[in-house]
């Protein structure tokens, strides 16, 4: 799949005019932002975020979202992201731990599978799961035992019934960029989450120095299945509306490979569509033979490299608390 990328300019304030409002806050204060073949990003200058204006070519999380090696959505092997995963979550949980107590219930949501499970399970009590992908459910059930739902957190039937639990601590790390419509799913979170109880999002951030540096090549723009582009303002905006209260919000960093870096830029060239047609093109000339006799090896020897970077990644991640005594009814029924 080759993007090609159209930039409307952010300062024609063209009014759009299929769906002339706002999905999360409402306002008619909208514009056409980066355009991608035939997808348009929409700004909403009443609160800040960055939308698909029309989802289509639905991204099915099946067994070839994990394991891909011809397109750009999804992962080559998910299996190989385990250990930087863990070791970055593990970060962002002593940051959450400095700002509650007594953690019984925990939930991750977009549970994938189940690597933010494993490392809470030998911190917390309970530890449970939910994603809309059956394939990964079954992934969590299969190797750790874990309890997972298959569902989607956007749906009203998702309130857990089998469950009956309340929860202490709610993650949703790169989930939230995904949903169809975060508005339900922050409403769902808030009335499954206890008094005081503390809701961890990490999310791109689309108002930071790397999306304005890549700019319309910024990886984390993957049309159809982001579907929202937050920032630190919108999600805030988002949080407090919903009664929550905003405890923390920090640029994010994460373990990464090697391995993964070359996999990630050798996806960004889509070079697995593109390499059979250079070999094609190029075979007849004896150079071209000799030099890739030369990088396949040196392409090989650098991936089996365990080297690993802690870097910044154009994400942030948001800590916010369930406020006691409120409830998030009156935002919700004005939309
Ligand atoms: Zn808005």
């Amino acid at each position: 799949m080759e993007l090609q990328v159209k930039l409307n300019n952010d300062s024609n304030h063209d009014t759009i005019k299929e769906d002339p409002r706002c999905k999360l806050c409402n306002s008619t204060k909208i514009i056409n932002s980066i355009r991608f073949n035939k997808i348009q990003l929409i700004k909403c200058l009443g609160c800040g975020i960055v939308f698909q204006s029309t989802p289509f070519n639905e991204i099915i999380y099946n067994q070839s979202y994990y394991f891909n090696n011809n397109v750009i959505y999804g992962y080559t092997n998910y299996f190989q992201k385990k250990d930087d995963l863990i070791d970055t979550f593990s970060i962002i949980l002593e940051e959450v731990k400095k700002h509650t107590k007594n953690i019984k219930n925990v939930l991750d949501i977009g549970c994938a599978f189940g690597y933010f499970m494993y490392l809470a399970k030998q911190q917390f009590p309970h530890v449970y799961g939910i994603d809309i992908s059956s394939f990964a459910t079954k992934m969590v059930s299969k190797k750790y035992g874990f309890s997972t739902i298959t569902a989607d957190i956007c749906s009203p039937e998702v309130l857990y019934s089998s469950r009956n639990i309340k929860y202490d601590l709610v993650t949703m790390f790169d989930v939230i960029e995904h949903l169809s419509n975060p508005i339900s799913a922050i409403k769902n979170i808030y009335d499954q989450l206890t008094e005081g109880g503390i809701l961890v999002i990490k999310t791109p951030d689309i108002s930071g120095l790397q999306s304005k540096i890549f700019y319309k090549f910024w990886y984390h723009y993957k049309p159809n299945e982001h579907l929202f582009y937050f920032s630190p303002v919108s999600i805030t905006n988002l949080l407090l509306k919903a009664n929550f209260e905003i405890i923390k919000i920090s640029p994010a960093s994460i373990f990464v490979s090697l391995n993964c870096i070359i996999d990630l830029m050798l996806r960004a060239i889509n070079l697995h569509t593109n390499f059979k047609l250079i070999i094609s093109k190029f075979r007849k000339y004896k150079i071209f033979l000799l030099i890739m006799k030369f990088l396949l090896p040196v392409y090989n020897s650098l991936k089996n490299i365990k080297i690993r970077f802690f870097i910044p990644n154009g994400e942030f991640v948001v800590i916010a608390q369930k406020k006691a005594n409120t409830h998030s009814e009156n935002y919700y029924q004005s939309y």
